[in-house]
Order: C-alpha cells, then structure tokens, then sequence
C-alpha cells in the first residue's frame, strides 16, 4: 500500500463549523439566485441543504443584496459565503451584516480595499478566504504558480496583522495538471484549510471528469477540506458530484459506499436495474459502511467480499450476504426489503 501523508492544517471557525485539522471534508456549492429574489433564493436554499451541501456561497454584488440576505439570514441554517469582486465596501458591509465568510479575490481588489476588509471581518468576527482564481491574474506571462504564492502571501500578510485567524485560502485554475500543481505548492507552504475546486470546469461529464481528477487527486493527497465542483449546471448537480468524489475518499466521509459491477454476458440479473433501486434505498444514510451489487454467482461473491453487505445473481435468484456470509436466496421484490429492513437496523 502507498503510504499517503495526510496534510493536517490548522482548523478554523466557519459559522457554526470547524473546518480543517482531521475534520471531515467539506461540500460546498454556489447559488445560480439573486439574494434580491427572495422567494427564489429561499426555494433554492431549500433544494441545496436537503441535497446535502455544507456550505453556501453566494456572488454579492450590491449593498442591496447585503440587505436582502440580512432580512434573510434567520432562515438559513448553512454558513453562507459572500463572495466579493472588486468592490471591498460589499466585503466590509457583509462582514457586518452576517455572513459567516467574506470570500476576497485578491487578484481584483486593490490593497487598501483589502485592509477595510481585514479590518471590518476582525471586528465583526466573520472568516475570510483568500480565493485566486488564475483567470483573475493580470500578469499572465509570468510563472503562474509564483505569481499566485506572492499575491497570496501578501494577501495573508494583511490579514495577519489585523488579527484575522479564520482564514482559509484558495487557488483555482481551469486546467487539471495546474490546478493540482497549484495546490500541492499552496498547501507545502502554510497550514491554512485549502479550499479546492476546478474552476470553469464546463458542461456535464468532461467538467465532471476534470472536477473528479483534480479534487480526487488532491484529496487523495490529503490536500483540501472543502470542496466544489463547479459545472456548467446546478448546484444540484454539483453537490452529487462532490458526494461521489467524496464517497471514494472513504477516510474522509460518511456515506454508504455503493458499488456494482459493470454486467457481463454471465449477468443473471438486471444488474443496472438492481443497483438503481439499492441506490434509491440507500438515500442519504450516512453509515459508513459498503454495499455491494454483483451480476452472477462466478465473480460476484469474490468481488464482493470485502463488502458489508452483498446481492448478487445467481440462477436460483439473488444470493444476499453480510461480510461474506450467505444469507439466503431471494426473490428482488424480496431482497429489497430485507437490504431495507437491514439498512434500518444500521449493520456493524
Ligand atoms: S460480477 Fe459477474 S456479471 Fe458482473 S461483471 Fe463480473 S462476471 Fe460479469
């Protein structure tokens, strides 16, 4: 086995969570709504906690909106991020409005802006993330990775001497092997908690493969503690593609841990069929444990072995297993309702 240190930061108050150290990584997303619509905003909200998100983040671009979400905030229970472009007077005001986080892009907010905001988020006791995104870099010749250290190590440096101890930091590029260079030299050089993402990831499956290559990496690294999977999409959409990255980061997350094997011609069952319905079954049980659904009675119970529980084909019907245990022969209809009553009784 590959011996993996994990990088172990120091942790910091994000609302009412710790987010870093050996705490378990993080899942946020960004909301597509206006703050100023609060009806849909709120609908949305909805949506994004029940889908499992741990943080939100949301783009303020006006005093307005700082208003709208302080007559709001009582209805949120999420920490919710106001994420800040170039205007440092939206940065002070949500810091005083109650944000749990002032995001600051560094890269487009002048330094003296930036003081406001250190000071403003020290008074009012929000925590702020140092974000970069490369995009937002105007020095595009130059050596990426050691423009981003500097701009980021000047940037902490003014939060620093304001007495700022809740920071996190962030650095994103759109390409999947600079993004995963950026982070490993970010995370090699200070112990704040990594924010990690790709950004501008695109449409569907390519951003949802690069998304999975970049954070997967990283995490696997033991770099990151939150994360975001931004694609051309919804905030639904990402949150399941953080959930899944996360579902194979097994040290990290709790969640059962589905898996199922392609199918074959020795499929004696619908193994597609099956492992949908296991999976609606599941939901969103946070057991840590693993579930696995084979197609045949060949391979399956080998492969599925190492599993918590087991389903898998065979010609008398589906043979169901505990750690490897035969369990009985049954009916779908009839395995379904034992994995269900099972799944109640939370197996060791
Ligand atoms: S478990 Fe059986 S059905 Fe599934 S892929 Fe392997 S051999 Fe084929």
């Amino acid at each position: 086995m590959i011996f993996i240190p994990e990088k172990i930061t120091r942790t910091i108050k994000l609302g009412n969570l710790i987010v870093g150290g050996n705490f378990p990584v993080l899942i946020e997303t960004m909301s597509r709504v206006s703050l100023l619509h609060k009806k849909e905003f709120l609908q949305e909200y909805t949506e994004i906690e029940q889908a499992g998100a741990d943080i939100l983040r949301v783009a303020v671009k006006s005093a307005e909106e700082v208003e709208a979400f302080r007559l709001i905030k009582n209805n949120v229970s999420l920490p919710v991020i106001a994420d800040i472009h170039k205007d440092p007077r939206l940065g002070v005001l949500s810091a005083q409005q109650g944000f749990s986080m002032v995001r600051v892009n560094p890269g487009n907010t002048h330094i003296n802006g930036l003081k406001e905001i250190a000071s403003a988020s020290v008074d009012y006791n929000v925590a702020v993330r140092v974000g970069l995104n490369s995009g937002s870099l105007a020095l595009r010749n130059r050596d990426l990775v050691s423009i981003i250290e500097q701009e980021l190590m000047k940037t902490l440096d003014i939060f620093e001497t304001a007495g700022q101890k809740n920071l996190m930091v962030s650095a994103k590029d759109s390409q999947v092997e600079n993004n995963i260079i950026i982070n490993e030299k970010i995370s090699s050089l200070m112990d704040y908690p990594l924010h990690i993402g790709l950004t501008e990831a695109g449409l569907g499956l390519p951003g949802m493969v690069k998304s999975s290559m970049s954070i997967g990496y990283l995490l696997f690294r033991g770099i990151g503690n939150t994360i975001r999977v931004s694609l051309t999409d919804g905030p639904i959409k990402e949150i399941e593609v953080a959930k899944a990255i996360l579902n194979n980061i097994r040290k990290k997350v709790k969640g059962i841990n589905l898996i199922s094997c392609p199918g074959c011609s020795r499929m004696r069952i619908d193994v597609l069929k099956l492992a949908t319905l296991v999976n609606e079954l599941i939901g969103d049980l946070q057991e840590n444990y693993t579930l696995a659904v084979m197609g045949c009675e060949i391979n399956g119970p080998g492969e599925a072995k190492g599993a918590d529980i087991g389903l898998f084909g065979s010609p008398e019907g589906i043979v169901v297993s505990i750690k490897g245990v035969f369990q009985g022969i049954k009916t779908q209809d009839e395995a379904l309702k034992w994995l269900s009553s099972l799944l109640k009784e939370k197996p060791q």
